[in-house]
C-alpha cells in the first residue's frame, strides 16, 4: 500500500508535525513523527486540516520523459558505446589510454586530451566508436541499477599471462545479465609467459566461446603496452556494431545518461553526459535525477566547445544547478516549470524513501500535494 511519514505529510501541508500527531491522537491513534501512515489516513488528515488533496502518480510526473517510441524512418545509424571490463591489473586502463593515444592526430600527440569520462575515436573501418573511460564494474552496475542502459558492447580484457580470474567471471555475468555482447581482448601477448590459448579454453567454462573455437564471440590478441592490434580491436567493435544495427533518431529531444559528475570550483556543477537519442543543444533545459539546469556550454573530449551533441556523443555539460549522480538519466524538457516539477517530485520521493527506510517499513510511496 501507499504510505507516507507523518513528518513528510506535515511538510507538504506546511503544518506542524505535532498538530498532525494530535489530530491522530483524537482519532485514537498514537504515533511518533517518524511513523508511517497509509495514504487513506493521510488523505483524511489533510482534508480534516482544510487542505485539498491531489494524489500524483509517478506516471503523471514522469510521463513521456523517456523511451517514447521513434518512427522507423527517423532512425539513423549511431556509433557503438563500449565499456572495457576485466580483472584488476589485466590492462583496462592501459588499453583505454593506448586506444585513445593511437587515435590522437599526429601533431596533436602529447597535446591536451582531457578526461571527461568518455571519448570517441575513429575506427579503421570508418565511423566512430565511443568508449566509456571509467573502467570498472561499479560504474556499470550503478548505471544498470538506475535503469540506464549505456553500453552496447563490453570489451572483456583478459591478461594472457594470468587467465580468467574472479572479476573476469563477474564481468561476463554483468554483460550477460545486461544482454550486451562481449568482445574478448586477450591482452599482454607481448609477455614471454603469455598463454592466449589457455585463456580461450578457460572462457569456455563460462559460456564464452570465441570464434577460433567455433563460437560467435569475437576475439583479438592485443598488447596495450606495445600497442599491438589496437586497430584489429576497433575493427572487431565496428563489425559487432554492424550486427547490432545501432540506430537513434538525432532530431528528437535528447535523452542520455550521466557518466560522471562533479562540482568544479570555477565552473560549478559539471556532468559528462552520454547522449543516447536525439540531440542535446546549448540552451536546452534538462533534468537529471533531482537536478536540472539550462545547458550553458557543451564541451567535447578534446576540450572543444560545441553547440550540439548527437546520439552516442559524450559531452561535458555546464549549467546544472547541482551535480547529478553518475547513472542518472538525462532528459530535455520544454520549460523550467516542468523541470522544477519533475525534480521537486523526485526530491520528495527521495526524502520519503529515506524516511520509510529509516522507519523500517517497506512500502511504496504516496505523493500528495496541498
Ligand atoms: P587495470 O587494473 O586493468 O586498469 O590494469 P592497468 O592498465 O593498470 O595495467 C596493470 C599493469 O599491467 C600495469 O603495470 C601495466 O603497465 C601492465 N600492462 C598493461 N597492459 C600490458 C601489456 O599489454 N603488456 C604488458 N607487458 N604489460 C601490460
Ligand atoms: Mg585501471
Amino acid at each position: 500500500p501507499e504510505t507516507i511519514t507523518i513528518q513528510e505529510l506535515a511538510n507538504r501541508m506546511s503544518e506542524r508535525g505535532v498538530d498532525v500527531i494530535k489530530l491522530l491522537m483524537r482519532q485514537g491513534q498514537m504515533h511518533k513523527i517518524t511513523d508511517v501512515i497509509d495514504a487513506d489516513t493521510a488523505e483524511l488528515i489533510a482534508t480534516e486540516m482544510g487542505h485539498t488533496v491531489k494524489r500524483v502518480a509517478e506516471s503523471d510526473v514522469e510521463e513521456g520523459l523517456f523511451d517514447t517510441p521513434d518512427a522507423e524512418e527517423t532512425l539513423q545509424p549511431r556509433p557503438p558505446v563500449v565499456t572495457i571490463m576485466g580483472h584488476v591489473d589485466h590492462g583496462k586502463t592501459s588499453l583505454l589510454d593506448a586506444i585513445r593515444r593511437a587515435n590522437v592526430v599526429s601533431g596533436e600527440a602529447g597535446g591536451i586530451t582531457q578526461h571527461i569520462g568518455a571519448y570517441q575515436v575513429t575506427s579503421p573501418l570508418g565511423g566512430l566508436v565511443t568508449f566509456i573511460d571509467t573502467p570498472g564494474h561499479a560504474a556499470f552496475t550503478a548505471m544498470r541499477a538506475r535503469g540506464a542502459k549505456v553500453t552496447d558492447i563490453v570489451v572483456l580484457v583478459v591478461a594472457a599471462d594470468d587467465g580468467v580470474m574472479p572479476q573476469t567471471i563477474e564481468a561476463i555475468s554483468h554483460a550477460k545479465a545486461a544482454g550486451v555482447p562481449i568482445i574478448v581482448a586477450i591482452n599482454k601477448i607481448d609477455k614471454p609467459d603469455a598463454k592466449p590459448e589457455r585463456v580461450r579454453t578457460e572462457l569456455l567454462q563460462y559460456e564464452v566461446q570465441v570464434e577460433s573455437l567455433g563460437g560467435d564471440t569475437l576475439e583479438v590478441e592485443v598488447s596495450a603496452k606495445q600497442k599491438l592490434n589496437l586497430d584489429k580491436l576497433l575493427e572487431a567493435i565496428t563489425l559487432q556494431a554492424e550486427v547490432l544495427d545501432l540506430k537513434a533518431d538525432p532530431e528528437r529531444a535528447a535523452e542520455g545518461t550521466v557518466i560522471e559528475a562533479r562540482l568544479d570550483r570555477g565552473r560549478g556543477p559539471v556532468a559528462t553526459v552520454l547522449v543516447q537519442r536525439g540531440t542535446l543543444s546549448v540552451g536546452n533545459i534538462i533534468v537529471a535525477g533531482s537536478q536540472w539546469g539550462r545547458v550553458r556550454a557543451l564541451i567535447d573530449d578534446q576540450g572543444q566547445n560545441c553547440v550540439h551533441a548527437g546520439p552516442s556523443f559524450p559531452a561535458e555539460v555546464l549549467g546544472f544547478n547541482g551535480a547529478p549522480e553518475a547513472g542518472d538519466r538525462v532528459a530535455v524538457v520544454e520549460s523550467e516549470a516542468r523541470a522544477r516539477e519533475i525534480t521537486e517530485y523526485r526530491d520528495r520521493q527521495k526524502r520519503e524513501q529515506a524516511a520509510v527506510r529509516g522507519s523500517g517499513a517497506r512500502s511504496s510511496l504516496v505523493d500528495m500535494m496541498s
